[in-house]
């Protein structure tokens, strides 16, 4: 299981409703992108903000109230924060966002999804601007280098500064001390961002996932294009595409595990396109599947996948894997010991009859192995004679510098054993991915829409690919994230 992040969700009422409602359930829709922190910042004259560690908390009553009361305004943002940036020993409130930087007369509120891959680089160019006691994390260090640019060159040009001198994923939500509402978006669109308004066009509001509009009763009217900001002021809605790029890099990853199913991506259901991943797994390995008794899946994120195998393949389908909905600790964040009991806590199978059973089961993806595991474990244990793992997102062998906290070689299972071994690892009969090619054609998208370097190892930024064959040399040595290294950037 694993941790990104974040979520983000902005808004503007033109018709002088409080925003924070917005803000709140806009939110919760998107608390599974960032169980670390989540936090809220207002405008009515200066800044409001609250800020947490956990997840969104469910309030109502004279709790919704006072929050309401307090983060009075029609403009703000929002964000949820899964940190993969940051010295892990610091409080997990010294990084909830959004922040608060500033420069001169010049303050803004900043919220960001995704991971600054030359953040040391920007950190050394702003050595004596940032906080003395203030440790390495990107956001801090974005935001300053945005807040110093706006106060020199505008808010337009610091953006496109940003978009030009700042590698990484970077969807990126703001509000100035004037009120003004801003967004923009990497020139690869690696992290999603959409827009939405309301029927009557007097709300209008930026989600990272459309779910956040849903609920809202907003509609999805497009998303915000790679390498574009959005300028929301009280008077009206600029756009402008600051840098366009040859080729665009979408995180593949967002289809199989993060997105929820319901959220429209890249013009299609997350859902639907799961369902695909299911259809392929079934023509793909059919010699497996006439082996096979019965379909099993992981409970949420492959249940779609499933569906779509046995649609394909006419395999009876069992819902034997439940998840217990109120444990939320993210496995992938945790100790390795604590991981592993964690999932065991989270998963719950029940007493079917897998007895001499033949089963195949369906996740989607495999990064350390320790959730698989565990999972194969328990179904063994319940009787099944063959267990054959059907995984929708193909074999992991490269790390993640753009926001999935996977950025170490050896961290990698795919990366230490090749589909034989990791059969042997994880205890099953046999591991079986996805070809790259079945998963690009499911998402609609193109390879040159895609980001796939992961798998491929092939990175859509250059110093990405840089830090990739470093780390891989010294991969059993040195545990650090790359990005995190300053040996890298000084050389
Ligand atoms: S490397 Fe993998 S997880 Fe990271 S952005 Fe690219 S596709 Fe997504």
């Amino acid at each position: 299981m694993l941790g990104e992040k974040c979520g983000l969700f902005g808004a503007r009422c033109f018709n002088d409703k409080c925003v924070f409602d917005l803000l709140y359930w806009g939110l919760i829709a998107q608390n599974h992108r960032g169980h670390e922190s989540y936090g809220f910042l207002t405008y009515a004259k200066s800044f409001r903000r609250h800020v947490n560690v956990g997840l969104v908390p469910q309030i109502s009553g004279r709790r919704y109230s006072r929050w309401r009361n307090f983060l009075q305004g029609d403009v703000g943002i929002a964000h949820v924060r899964y940190g993969t940036s940051g010295e892990r020993g610091f409080s997990k409130l010294d990084y909830a966002q959004p922040l608060i930087a500033s420069q001169d007369d010049e303050k803004i509120g900043f919220a960001f999804n995704g991971n600054i891959v030359n953040a040391y680089e920007l950190r050394n160019r702003l050595i004596g601007k940032l906080e003395k006691n203030k440790s390495f994390c990107d956001s801090l260090i974005f935001s300053k280098y945005l807040v110093n640019n706006i106060s020199s060159n505008g808010l337009m040009d610091a953006i496109e500064d940003c978009m030009k001198n700042i590698e990484g994923a970077f969807s990126v939500l703001g509000l100035r001390n004037n009120g003004d509402l801003f967004a923009f978006r990497d020139p690869l669109g690696i992290r999603p961002l959409s827009m939405g308004e309301s029927k009557d066009g007097m709300i209008k509001a930026l989600s990272s996932e459309t779910v956040g509009l849903n609920i809202n009763g907003l509609e999805f009217t497009g998303d915000v294009k790679p390498g574009e900001a959005v300028v929301i002021t009280k008077d009206d809605v600029k756009r402008e595409r600051l840098v366009k790029s040859e080729r665009t890099a979408f995180c593949a990853f967002e289809y199989a595990y993060f997105a929820r199913p319901d959220s429209f991506l890249n013009g299609k259901y997350v859902y639907s396109v799961r369902e695909e991943f299911g259809r392929n797994l079934g023509k793909r390995f059919k010699d497996i599947v006439e082996k096979a008794d019965v379909i099993l899946s992981m409970p949420e994120t492959a249940e779609d996948a499933a569906y779509g195998l046995h649609e394909e393949t006419g395999l009876k389908w069992e819902r034997i894997l439940r998840r217990h909905r109120y444990v939320t600790r993210r496995a992938f964040i945790l100790e390795p010991d604590e991981r592993v009991s964690t999932v065991d806590r989270k998963i719950n199978i029940m007493d079917g009859n897998l007895n001499g059973k033949r089963v195949i089961i369906v996740d989607d993806s495999i990064v350390r192995g320790d959730t698989t595991r565990t999972v194969v474990s328990k179904i063994r244990k319940a009787g099944a004679e063959k267990i054959y793992v059907f995984v929708t997102f193909p074999r992991i062998t490269h790390p993640c510098f753009y926001g999935i906290d996977m950025a170490t070689f050896d961290e990698l299972i795919g990366f230490r054993f090749n589909e034989e071994e990791i059969a042997k690892q994880i205890g099953a009969d046999g591991v079986f991915y996805q070809p790259l090619e079945d998963y690009i054609r499911a998402t609609g998208m193109s390879a040159n829409e895609l980001c796939t370097a992961c798998i491929t190892g092939e990175y859509p930024t250059e110093t990405a690919q840089k830090m990739a064959e470093a780390a891989r040399i010294s991969a059993k040595k040195d545990q650090r994230r790359i990005y995190e290294r300053p040996e890298f950037f000084d050389g």
